[in-house]
């Protein structure tokens, strides 16, 4: 086991205390967020206690059959009912976020609640002074296998069922490209191998959340890899990037460029692949390594962002042209080896 009885006693008795309780996706949802928190959610539920989910932006459609995302309060669409929720809450949970500001426009409200925080995260460098506890573990897989060692620790353990196995498998698999990294550990496996037991249907699972997709995101992919993807051979360095007139063109759906910029990376020789997209007045950007290379020091250096050693995540507020300008001065500059 990896955290204390301690902690696992401290968590019991503060869910025990509390009665309104609200669980928080991070922006732009991955199913490691959602399927974790919907499974905490089913747990709690059944200890009946009040219990939302609520995030700051849409579910994308790839996950739009997960049991219980439906309830999902999303602040662009009720930012009252879901500060209201959080004001009022006794309780919060962030899954798979180290600290408020990853949650966009949810960080206000998050920064004035009254609530107990617990941390349920496997991100670097979480916000300390933030929580009262904190359950963070850089070196799991994905919040939800961490999320399933907690309850198999716990009394929680009893509510298993499942859907929540379901929904842990989930987050499990994405965030391991399919058991493909991340995951170089035997306990991943057998964590996989419990869930089955609980019931997992892997083959439909994996179908429902991969040969799922819309035929404008089979066209958006198909567009940015021919027309869109910059190679830098000699610098094992690949980017994509959407003008938001480009994002528009497909249907700008949530989640339509999720898991794009994994095809830059996998080409032979790139190390290092970026995805950028306008979104509004701000490019979002994606970043993916193979080996030593830290996209996370990267992204924390030169784009306002963050993530884990091979997957981060940043922004920028000039124009994409200049964005881009920025990101190839930076890939000229740096001295991207593959291992
Ligand atoms: P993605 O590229 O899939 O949006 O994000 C990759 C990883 O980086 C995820 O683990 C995500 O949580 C993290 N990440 C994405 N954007 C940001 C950001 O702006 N700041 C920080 N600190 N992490 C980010
Ligand atoms: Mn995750």
């Amino acid at each position: 086991m990896i955290f204390t009885q301690e902690d696992i006693s401290q968590l019991e008795h503060i869910i025990a205390q509390a009665t309104n309780i609200v669980l928080v996706n991070h922006a732009n949802p991955d199913a490691d967020t959602v399927g974790s928190a919907l499974a905490l959610q089913n747990v709690l539920l059944q200890m009946d206690k009040n219990v939302s989910v609520v995030g700051p932006n849409s579910i994308p459609d790839f996950m739009q059959w997960m049991p219980g995302q439906e309830n999902i309060v999303i602040h662009d669409e009720a930012g009252k009912k879901v500060n209201k929720l959080i004001a009022e809450a006794d309780l919060l949970f962030a899954m798979d976020f180290n600290a408020p500001h990853r949650t966009a426009n949810l960080e206000k409200a998050l920064l004035e609640a009254q609530a107990k925080k617990v941390l349920i995260d496997h991100h670097l460098f979480p916000d300390k002074d933030y929580f009262d506890l904190m359950f963070s573990f850089p070196n799991m897989s994905s919040t939800s296998e961490l999320l399933f060692d907690i309850f198999r620790a716990s009394s929680l353990k009893q509510y298993i069922n499942q859907t929540i196995a379901t929904h842990i498998f989930v987050g499990l698999m994405t965030d391991t490209g399919s058991f493909a990294y991340s995951c170089n550990q035997p306990e991943t496996f057998e964590t996989a191998a419990a869930l089955i037991r609980y019931g997992v249907d892997v083959k439909r699972t994996h179908d429902l959340i991969y040969n799922n997709n819309s035929v404008d995101r089979l066209r958006a992919l198909g567009y940015s890899l021919s027309e869109k993807l910059k190679v830098f051979p000699e610098h094992h360095a690949a980017y994509i990037s959407l003008s938001s007139e480009e994002i528009y063109r497909y249907g700008d759906r949530e989640g339509l460029t999720e898991g794009m910029v994994n095809y830059a990376l996998s080409i032979r020789g790139v190390c290092f692949a970026a995805l950028l997209t306008e979104k509004g007045d701000k490019i979002k950007i994606s970043f993916r390594s193979k080996g030593d290379f830290s996209v996370n020091d990267f992204a924390r250096k030169f784009f306002q962002g963050g993530g884990h050693h091979n997957a981060a995540g940043g922004k920028s507020h000039l124009s994409l042209e200049k964005t881009i300008e920025k990101l190839e001065q930076l890939i000229y500059k740096l001295n991207i080896e593959c291992q």
